[in-house]
């Protein structure tokens, strides 16, 4: 959200949120960058101030995600946002998103290289050339507290998202900074992970030290099989046994929840998350995948989504945000099947590169992608 909000991408280069696609720019139309701009140079940049005037009065095309969200009645995170923190341009970020580099131990189907370092030799296979990765090393060269201190403190949010955050020690370091400054007690925190990295009693010691600290847990599906697939290479029963670990052992001052990125794979599975939440009493982040676009769900056709999301019984699910009901209308206003062929040559390019077999874990998905 541009009149609150501030992420620093992987590449260093700065945007609104992390649905954005946009990259602030300067006057001569280069994009900045925090290894040669300050935060101040952002936040106080006519390009930023120009984005923050206009969000809420015309549909920035840069913000199609959350228009797309708003038009079936889906909470999006513009107005999740400003419910929260306000829609007054503030002096300085409330809430800044630190994506530090893209180290990750998983290289998901979803995601690319530009968000998983573990994505490149895979990247090098499907295109035939290697990924140029020059640009995902500002961590190396910019002394991170220096460049974000003076902000930390009026920064009421912190965000930090992937490549996976529990593998970059930046992450804790300034987890540290805010704890040992005070500032934490009056600061919410919100965390992505993949689950592959086992929390430690350390870890939930600082985190009973902040005001709030939302965890989510990416698990794109609770059936094995499925969720290997997705969220290649890692091992579903070690994820479960992590997260079981924090549900016993978190501080009152963390709220679990489960981000489901809702996408053509699991899609017909998703009624078995339901189950999984209910029966956990987790929160249920439903995030609608917006980019690779030929792997959105509603390449599948419209029918079979609201008739199987229709059967599900949803009564008592806490959920975070987007629910069953957005994406019955949210697949009737934005039908993509004209990219089902597109999606069916990168699973199949990507089966023979890791040798999965998408035919067998999605049988559906098979079924359906057949006549394509
Ligand atoms: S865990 Fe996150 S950053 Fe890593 S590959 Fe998966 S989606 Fe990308």
């Amino acid at each position: 959200m541009p009149y609150t909000n501030l992420e620093v991408r992987t590449d260093g280069t700065f945007s609104p949120c992390c649905l954005s696609t946009y990259s602030y720019k300067k006057e001569d139309g280069t994009t900045y960058n925090i290894e040669t701009d300050s935060v101040t140079e952002v936040w106080e940049s006519a390009d930023r101030i120009k984005h923050a005037n206009a969000i809420d009065n015309s549909e920035i095309a840069t913000c199609n995600h959350c228009w797309n969200i708003e038009k079936t009645q889906g909470y999006s995170k513009r107005i999740f946002e400003s419910d929260k923190r306000g829609s007054v341009i503030n002096d300085t970020p409330r809430s800044l998103d630190i994506k530090f580099n893209n180290v990750c131990n998983l290289k998901c189907v979803i995601c690319s290289p530009i968000n998983s370092s573990l994505w490149y030799s895979d990247y090098e296979k499907l295109k035939g050339y290697k990924f140029d990765n020059s640009k995902y090393k500002w961590i190396h060269h910019v002394d991170v507290y220096d460049k974000f201190k003076i902000y930390l403190q009026h920064a009421e949010l912190l965000e930090f998202y992937g490549g996976e955050p529990l593998l970059i020690k930046n992450h804790y370091d300034i987890l540290k900074h805010c704890v040992d400054s005070g500032i934490s007690k009056d600061q919410k925190i919100r965390t992505n992970t993949n689950g592959t990295v086992k929390i430690t009693d350390e870890l939930l010691d600082t985190y009973s030290k902040f005001k709030y600290v939302g965890l989510n847990w990416s698990i794109d599906s609770v059936i094995k099989e499925e969720f290997e697939y997705q969220r290649y290479p890692a091992n579903f029963d070690n994820v479960i046994s992590n997260l079981q670990y924090v549900i016993q052992n978190k501080p009152d001052s963390v709220a679990l929840s489960i981000t489901y990125t809702v996408n053509a794979m699991n899609i017909l599975s998703i009624g078995e998350m339901i189950k999984f939440v209910k029966t956990h009493k987790l929160f249920l982040h439903l995030n609608l995948l917006n980019w690779p676009n030929f792997l959105n769900f509603n390449i599948l056709p419209k029918s079979q989504i609201v008739n199987y999301v229709s059967s599900i019984d949803d009564a008592d699910v806490l959920y975070n945000g987007i629910t069953l009901d957005t994406i019955k209308q949210y697949h009737e206003s934005d039908n993509r099947d004209y990219l089902a062929g597109k999606m069916k040559d990168y699973l199949t390019s990507l089966d023979a590169i890791r040798k999965t077999d998408f035919k067998k874990t999605f049988p559906k998905l098979k079924e359906f992608l057949d006549d394509y």
